[in-house]
């Protein structure tokens, strides 16, 4: 059997107060907000502390204002040692902003999180898992290497590919007009990191009023199994592979949510060949292994 290289990072996306205001439908609710203000002030510093247990350093994607409204805590999770990475300033949806918005939102999050990390970030992930027209170009154009928001594969990194199009059906049409195959587009730079809306907490751990089917009251252990099995079909199948859970304060802050994780990691340590890594890491590591034609990695 050939030796196994699994890298396994935890992200933590930091929404709070911006996830009510850009995505959960929680900005006219101050018991919402105040839900937010828990993710930030509490559900954030007992994420640190379960990571300092097992000696985890992790990539905290952050929006701006949250690094704006909870400095200290935010400046806590440099000073243990994680990556920070951009996460819009209030959760924005990059696809309902104009292109104009877009970048402005990105430079002034770049822009504080320099200030809070003391150099530049290198990663992104869209907020929503959105990714516009345009938010390839931007990042690159802004220095940022990799990307974890698309989900063209899910255990192994790849490079970004761009300007995909698609026909939609138009009844009112003959359909010769739509029977066409999605051309792809070209390939960038960009290292994608894959996201996985099945490795997330949020969709099937949070409660939010304002979406008529969301959940919240889903047993953690019922996850656990779901992504327990992921890895362990990962760690099966493949001798290289990146296993990255998509975390947030707001879910796993929660004490049910804490316990679920120190029994996923402790399964994951309990097998040979596994390395927690940042994203950072992860994207540095793929870089090497394929270097791309065009690009300094
Ligand atoms: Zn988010």
């Amino acid at each position: 059997m050939a030796e196994k290289e699994i890298l396994v990072a935890y992200g933590v996306d930091v929404d709070a107060v911006a996830g009510w205001l850009g995505s959960y439908s929680g900005e006219d609710s101050p018991d919402d907000i105040s839900r937010g203000l828990f993710a930030g002030e509490v559900g954030s510093q007992r994420m640190l502390d379960l990571f300092d247990r097992y000696g985890i350093k992790t990539s905290w994607f952050i929006p701006g204002h949250s690094i704006e409204t909870f400095p200290g805590e935010m400046a806590e999770v440099v000073r243990r040692g994680h990556e920070v990475g951009v996460h819009g300033y209030s959760h924005e949806n990059p696809i309902a902003m104009t292109e104009k918005q877009e970048e402005n939102v990105l430079l002034r999050s770049i822009e504080l999180i320099t200030d809070l990390r003391g150099d530049r970030p290198t990663g992104y992930v869209a907020p929503w898992w959105e990714f516009s027209n345009i938010t390839n170009e931007l990042l690159l154009r802004n220095g940022i290497k990799y990307d974890h928001s698309l989900m063209h594969n899910d255990f192994s990194p790849y490079y970004v590919r761009v300007g995909d199009s698609w026909t939609k059906i138009d009844y009112s049409k003959p359909a010769a007009k739509w029977m066409e195959p999605l051309v792809r587009g070209e390939e960038t730079e960009l290292i994608e990191i894959p996201a996985n809306w099945y490795l997330d907490d949020l969709p099937p751990m949070m409660f939010i009023k304002g979406n008529p089917n969301s959940h919240g009251f889903v047993n953690p252990k019922d996850i656990e199994d779901l992504w327990r099995e992921q890895f362990d079909w990962v760690y099966r199948e493949l001798d290289y592979a990146v296993f990255t859970m998509t975390v947030h304060p707001d879910v796993s802050g929660r004490p049910q949510n804490l316990l679920m994780h120190e029994r996923l990691i402790e399964h994951i340590n309990s097998h040979d060949g596994v390395r927690w890594c940042t994203f950072d890491e992860i994207a540095d590591d793929y870089a090497s292994r394929n270097p791309h034609p065009d690009g300094k990695g």
